[in-house]
């Protein structure tokens, strides 16, 4: 135990959970130290940054070393990865080190990711390497400052050891903070070995974290799945109205809490296009961009089944009709979510029928014109501002775009608002800066090979997604021609 440093650790799942994971520590590494710390995260938890970047800090944030207060473990977890159901997977490489609640009362788990194996890791190695732990530090930043909801990381720390991927890797580990990290595999672990109590005791402790305003509550079962559900509509709906691909949207990466977590091969599409696909693995396009909605509907009806005991022990049938009737709901949650998106994205204030239309159209015609997706819709504030040129420019054949314009014109005059409101309020919605993946790629390589300043840059450009910034255009621009056939490894 690490005395001199105290974090004000405050266990739930450690001392209510006995059962449902491994008290586990993380492995001694020879020299760790913080490459990233994220300062203001710190202070919304509390933590003092000048501590957290103390050779103490770094051991503590490595997992090397167990602060006082941490209950560390690991967290059993099942999963169906890309269709395929693995009734063992959990914590392999990772520690909840333990939950703090921060400066507005949330709770929130600290947990670190390359922390060496456990009782979970099956045949891997336990350990994460510098480039995918950026990747993740940047990446959920980034959705953070977007507006999406997200874990986020609290440090990037190096541990000075080599790791066998693509040649020797320096290896490092992820401090990351969530909302939680039950998932749908969580409840899929036990519901595979038939722990009905086990699944009470954790549907319970879930509601109690996530939705504690149906605690007690006699249908509570139902309405957590119905709470769940609409939380991941809402976040796909993000996903797709800002371009986001997840890449791996497994059962155990799909929070309950309704955060986005485990970013591995993710990107944002560059042109529009529902079949992008970057991840290296999805070779049949499981989790192209466009398909996300279907598949996160997929991943919630193996939720539902974990559910059926709880929702009606008596009567399996009655669960089972009750629970599907919700699943059934999904599309449509999930398109009144996007829709609502896409009107923001669009500047659209009032809700009219033909709105649907107009906003499907829009990304109709965008189809085989090489579309930059994010800068098609931050070029609309300047079609509100009454000059289409920037907005048409995206398009290889404009005349295409001017076609759907006329009707977009048609529709802001419906609407009895200064043009100069609406393009703002559209600056704030549609962002300039994405992390481009040519850029994320660029600034990975640099910080792998030492030098961190692109990195720092990238992220800086990134916490300030909807605002202009002087000197950073190129941030903005498309990526070059060669750069469009970007693929994304796990690189785990
Ligand atoms: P992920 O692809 O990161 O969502 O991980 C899927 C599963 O594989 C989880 O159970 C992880 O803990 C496990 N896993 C991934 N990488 C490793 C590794 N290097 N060593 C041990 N387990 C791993
Ligand atoms: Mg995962």
């Amino acid at each position: 135990m690490l005395d001199d440093l105290s974090f004000p650790f405050n266990n739930s799942f450690a001392d209510e959970m006995e059962g449902f994971f491994v008290p586990w520590q993380g492995d001694k590494v020879p020299d760790p130290q913080i490459v990233v710390l994220n300062i203001a995260l710190a202070a919304e938890l509390g933590l003092d940054p000048t501590v957290l970047n103390s050779a103490a800090g770094a051991a503590a944030l490595s997992g090397a070393m167990a602060p006082a207060g941490a209950s560390p473990l690991a967290m059993a977890y099942a999963g169906h990865q890309f269709g395929g159901f693995s009734a063992q997977l959990g914590d392999g490489r990772a520690i909840l080190l333990g939950e703090l609640i921060d400066t507005e009362g949330r709770r929130r788990d600290l947990h670190l990711k390359g922390s060496g194996r456990t009782p979970f890791s099956r045949g891997g190695d336990g350990k994460a390497v510098l480039g995918p732990v950026l990747r993740e530090y940047l990446m959920g930043e980034a959705m953070h400052a977007l507006g999406v909801p997200t874990t986020r990381a609290l440090a990037a720390v190096t541990t000075g050891e080599e790791i066998a991927r693509n040649g020797l890797e320096k290896g490092a580990v992820l401090a990351r903070i969530a909302a939680s990290h039950l998932r749908v595999g969580t409840f899929q672990f036990f519901a595979a070995r038939g722990e009905t109590e086990k699944l009470r005791k954790l549907a319970d402790y879930a509601i109690a974290r996530h939705f504690p305003d149906i605690v007690g509550r006699e249908d509570r079962y139902l309405e957590f799945f119905r709470r769940v559900r609409d939380a991941q509509a809402s976040l796909v709906a993000r996903w797709v109205n800002i371009g986001f691909v997840h890449g791996v949207m497994n059962t155990d990466n799909t929070t309950i809490s309704g955060e986005t977590i485990d970013y591995g091969p993710c990107a944002f599409i560059d042109n529009y296009d529902p079949k992008a696909v970057f991840s290296s693995i999805d070779q049949h396009g499981r989790y192209a961009y466009g398909n996300q909605p279907v598949i996160m509907q997929w991943n919630l009806s193996r939720f539902a089944e974990t559910l059926i005991d709880l929702v009606n022990p008596e009567d399996s049938d009655d669960a089972i009709r009750q629970l599907t009737n919700e699943i059934n709901a999904f599309p449509a949650h999930y398109q009144q979510e996007w829709l609502r998106g896409m009107r923001a994205k669009l500047g659209l204030l009032k809700e009219l029928p033909e709105d649907l239309h107009l906003a499907n159209d829009l990304l109709k015609a965008c189809e085989g014109q090489d579309v930059d997706f994010t800068n098609l819709f931050r070029a609309l504030a300047g079609s509100v501002r009454g000059n289409d040129e920037l907005a048409r420019a995206n398009f290889d054949d404009p005349a295409v775009f001017d076609a759907w314009a006329a009707r977009y014109h048609t529709r802001l005059a419906a609407e009895d608002i200064a043009a100069e409101l609406r393009a703002e309020a559209m600056n704030r919605i549609n962002p300039i800066y994405i992390p481009r993946n040519h850029l994320v790629e660029e600034a990975l390589k640099a910080a792998v090979g030492g030098d961190l300043e692109p990195f720092h840059k990238l992220l800086a450009v990134l916490a300030h997604p909807f605002t202009e910034q002087d000197g950073s255009e190129t941030y903005a621009l498309p990526a070059p021609v060669d750069a469009h056939r970007h693929v994304t490894f796990c690189g785990t």
